[in-house]
């Protein structure tokens, strides 16, 4: 691919952006006392699109880009049964006229597609039309090489296949977030959202692409001093190393960009495990939907939102000025609906 600027590589525009940037109502109602001190903004990435929106839109812009002009007719890509990045690549592979292909994860070894709840990401899916392989949790820590298998097969039939990993993240997917950090800075700098920098930007991190990206572009622009990334699942050495190596990717292809960061994995929200949201999480989630109207999700930003609140608590950002990157997850959250039902 060689060394280019981000100004000048290929890119498809399919969010609907500049998304806003909004000063959440009723903050002190959700966060307590505390939560008065602090000026906490939301960046509506849930707004990037129609059923397409959220983060995963963005990083898409890069790499569609990529397999079109590669002359590809089908995207590959995997994800968890309710994965927002499966559902946006297929959606947004309908738009562009190129088929999907996704190997998404289930707990039930034996569930059959057909037998699978029609429900969220996975309906949506189902009603494209995509072509579905169900994999076990084994089956997908190997997912890399069994995408490249299904590429080879697609290949073997005559089928141009262009591989996404997991999440759209690597070096060229997180140029939709230094990008969007890009779009904050215009944003600022025509006096919206208070029309200064930020303390800090904090965001959900399931896959990394979306935090090297805001990383680089907070550093790039000093939109920001600091990432604080709220991991979903694994754990902070997990997505320090998976991050550093997505930094990396994107420094090598674009030598620009900034060789210092500052970015912070916190894994103390992550919760029971992946998807799985906790009592207070789930009553966190309502609880902002009541004060403010904002709908947050049980599997990525109702977590990163409950270690901001926690930590709004705990007194620790007293003074501050937060941005809080609010990336989608709508379909996942309509598809909890029963396991919420508790904190109703
Ligand atoms: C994928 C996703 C994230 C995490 O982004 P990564 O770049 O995969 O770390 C956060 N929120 C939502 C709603 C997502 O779908």
């Amino acid at each position: 691919m060689g060394s280019i600027a981000l100004s000048q590589r290929r890119r498809i525009a399919l969010a609907h952006a500049p998304t806003p940037i909004v000063r959440l109502r009723g903050f002190d109602q959700i966060a307590g006392p505390n939560g008065a001190g602090v000026e906490v903004w939301i960046k509506r990435d849930d707004m990037t699109g129609g059923v397409e929106a959220g983060n995963k839109i963005r990083k898409l812009e890069y790499l569609l880009a990529e397999a079109v002009a590669r002359g590809a007719d089908t995207l590959v890509t995997c994800g968890g049964l309710q994965s927002n990045h499966a559902r946006a690549t297929a959606i947004l592979g309908a738009q562009l006229g190129l088929s999907a292909h996704l190997l998404l994860r289930t707990t039930s070894p034996d569930l059959r597609i057909e037998a699978a709840p029609l429900a969220g990401n996975f309906f949506l899916n189902r009603m494209l039309g995509a072509t579905i392989e169900l994999i076990t949790p084994a089956q997908y820590r190997e997912r890399n090489a069994l995408m490249s298998d299904v590429a080879a097969r697609l290949a073997k039939s005559g089928r141009v296949p262009y591989v996404i990993p997991e999440g759209g993240s690597n070096g060229l997917g997180s140029f939709g977030y230094v990008r969007a950090m890009h779009e904050v800075k215009k944003q600022l700098s025509v006096g919206l959202a208070g029309g200064k920098p930020f303390d800090l930007v904090v965001h959900a991190c399931g896959s990394g692409g979306t935090a090297a990206g805001v990383a680089l572009g907070a550093a790039q622009t000093e939109v920001a001093r600091e990432v604080r990334a709220y991991a979903v699942c694994d754990d902070r050495a997990t997505f320090e190393s998976v991050t550093s190596r997505i930094l990396d990717e994107a420094r090598a292809l674009d030598p620009s960009l900034p060789s210092t960061v500052h970015l912070t994995i916190d894994d103390s929200a992550k919760g029971p495990a992946y998807a799985i949201a906790n009592v207070e999480q789930k009553k966190l989630i309502v609880a902002t939907a009541r004060a403010a109207g904002l709908f947050l999700d049980p599997v990525y930003t109702g977590k990163a939102f409950f270690g901001l609140v926690e930590s709004i608590r705990r007194g620790e950002l007293a003074g501050s000025r937060v941005l809080f990157l609010h990336t989608g997850g709508l379909p996942g959250l309509l598809a909890q609906s029963e396991d919420l039902a508790d904190a109703i």
